[in-house]
């Protein structure tokens, strides 16, 4: 997913990407803590922009991950629609103190920009840390383990009930 600053002209340049299931599960494969993948290709629409040597990139992504919920362990998509802004300078101004280099910078060298990692890490901000497939999901019986969203069980009742009982009897 490259960009050929020569392609930037001086009104910009706008370009739109789709990126297979395959191509994108292939670009997460080497994270560390991969906990979700891809289900539908992903659309990149951007425009760029350049002052000088600078390349300002302004896009929107649009996919769709597989996510397990944090409280019912079931898989569910996710949509993901978000926007993607980065400012490239040359390698060459690349300040030599580590701790000099502004956060919001990338830097690019010779005459092309790779988009995959940032697009990349876009998608992993745009993820929830604790995704929940919906906002009500009752999570799974810490007792006996059935989904509660699917099925009752009875192990809540009967521990309120032996409360009760039990406050029942200090009363009396
Ligand atoms: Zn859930
Ligand atoms: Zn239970």
């Amino acid at each position: 997913m490259k960009i050929k600053c020569e392609d930037i002209g001086d009104s910009g340049l706008t370009s739109s990407f789709l990126k297979d299931v395959d191509w994108l599960n292939e670009l997460i494969s080497d994270l560390k803590t991969k906990d979700f993948s891809f289900s539908k290709p992903m659309n990149l629409t951007l425009t760029a922009t350049r002052s000088g040597g600078n390349i300002f990139i302004r896009g929107k992504i649009k996919t769709t991950v597989i996510l397990s919920c944090a409280r019912c362990l079931e898989s569910f998509e996710y949509p993901v629609n978000t926007d993607m802004n980065l400012t490239f300078v040359p390698a060459s101004e690349r300040p030599l103190q580590v701790e000099d280099t502004p956060a919001e910078l990338e830097f690019y060298e010779g005459d092309t920009i790779d988009l995959s990692k940032d697009m990349r890490d876009q998608i992993l901000l745009a993820i929830p840390l604790k995704p929940l497939c919906k906002d009500s999901c009752k999570g799974l019986c810490p007792q006996c383990g059935v989904n509660l969203n699917m099925e009752s069980c009875n192990c809540h009742r009967v521990t309120f009930h032996s409360k009760f009982e039990i406050l029942r009897g200090l009363v009396k």
